[in-house]
């Protein structure tokens, strides 16, 4: 990746990364574990930056257009919140029916969990999600798809452990790509062998596991098969990080409201890190209720708070449904829109005064089912 390793969130070093991407040495190598991604997930999820933003930025020196790759890749975070809108706490829940027959453990093994089933491209690509909570798009398909139809984990139980280690964690892009490998957001299940893993990433080539078969015995194993089980029993590579429902440092209690009578008052989460303009008083919250059913590690919880505490004037962390019920009826409350379950209700209160999330597609009234729906109805409009 010619992205970083490490993220600092603040914005400066988000531009300063964009300004770094090649769009056509990213179009030439993506799919390459050490290809030319961008790595701006992170700062793209919590709001930092965002997509129209970075394609202006971009297009001040290279020709961006719709059928460029890196454009239709950011389009495919436009498509999946696009879907989210449509399907809320549905993409929760199998959008499709699943392989019929099938029967998937709603627990992830061991093994898999402590980066020790054998399969070098699975064990690297475990350990590099707790070391850095980043990984290429490569690996995220190679262990959904692993999980899902090697090891028959259901795709939700998986979706949920990743998530909450990623530091670009975003349910909408998560758990429908989840669904895409699974096969219920598709029309098929997506399966790889070992040669595509020596083919992208050679220094985990696979030889002699459970991927290196032919793609027609992938496919009867993914719709016939049980658990393949780990390549033998092997000591842990790696454990789990702890997954937390408040920040490890600072565990704010459910608190009083600061006095904000005849305040304008932003409410910032943690999806638009970023202070507004103008001189609104910015309230930091978080939704404890949303925290607790999906944790998050510690490395994202301090990547989070850090922009949070510096770009506000207070944090408060409870019921969000409550907060807004009780904010002084003279205060005018405004809030970027977020799809976060818990969040998405909450701010969804007649008092609130919600900012859409800048989009660089149309947003179409009518749900698209499939990426490609959703590209040939909305990139018309983006060259001009
Ligand atoms: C199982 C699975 C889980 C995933 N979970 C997430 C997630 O929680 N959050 C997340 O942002 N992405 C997720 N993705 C999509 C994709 O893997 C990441 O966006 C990408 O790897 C981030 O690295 P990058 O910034 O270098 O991406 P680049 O390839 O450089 O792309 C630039 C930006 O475009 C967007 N983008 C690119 N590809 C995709 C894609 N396929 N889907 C959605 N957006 C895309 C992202 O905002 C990304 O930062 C997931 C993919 C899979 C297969």
């Amino acid at each position: 990746m010619t992205g970083p390793r490490e993220w600092t969130p603040a914005r400066e070093a988000a531009l300063a990364c964009v300004d770094r991407v090649d769009p056509v040495a990213y179009a030439r190598s993506r799919n390459h574990l050490r290809g030319a991604v961008t790595g701006l997930s992170p700062w793209i999820t919590h709001g930092l930056i965002d997509l129209p933003e970075v394609l202006a930025r971009l297009r001040e020196r290279h020709r961006l257009g719709a059928q460029d790759k890196l454009v239709s890749e950011f389009g495919w975070r436009e498509f999946f919140h696009h879907a989210w809108r449509h399907l809320g706490e549905g993409i929760l829940a199998d959008v499709r029916p699943p392989l019929p027959g099938v029967r998937y453990s709603g627990r992830v093994p061991d093994d898999l969990l402590q980066a020790c089933t054998g399969v070098p491209a699975i064990d690297a690509s475990v350990r590099a999600l707790y070391d850095t909570g980043w990984l290429h798009n490569h690996q995220r398909m190679w262990l959904a798809s692993y999980a899902v139809h090697g090891r028959k984990v259901h795709w939700r139980a998986a979706a949920d452990w990743m998530v909450g280690h990623l530091l670009d964690g975003d349910l909408g892009s998560n758990h429908l790509s989840w669904q895409w490998c699974a096969g219920t957001f598709s029309s098929k299940p997506y399966l790889f062998d070992a040669a595509n893993v020596a083919r992208y990433a050679p220094m985990l080539a696979s030889p002699g596991t459970f991927i290196d078969r032919s793609y027609e015995d992938l496919d009867r194993h993914a719709r016939q098969g049980g658990d393949a089980g780990p390549e033998r029993v092997r000591p842990a590579s790696a454990e789990p990080p702890p997954l937390l429902a408040q920040p490890p440092e600072a565990s704010p209690e459910a608190s009083g409201c600061p006095d904000l009578r005849g305040r304008d008052v932003h409410l910032m989460h943690p999806w638009a890190l970023r202070r507004p303009a103008g001189g609104a008083f910015v309230l930091a919250v978080l939704h404890r209720p949303f925290h607790q059913r999906f944790p998050w590690s510690a490395r994202r919880w301090r990547f989070v708070m850090e922009a949070m505490l510096r770009e506000s004037d207070a944090l408060w962390c409870g019921d969000l449904a409550q907060l807004v019920h009780a904010l002084p009826q003279a205060c005018t409350i405004s809030a970027r829109a977020t799809l976060n379950p818990g969040y998405r209700e909450a701010l969804a209160a007649a008092r609130v005064r919600v900012e859409p999330v800048p989009r660089f597609t149309d947003d179409p009234d009518r749900p698209c089912g499939s990426f490609t729906a959703f590209w040939k109805r909305v990139s018309g409009a983006i060259d001009g």
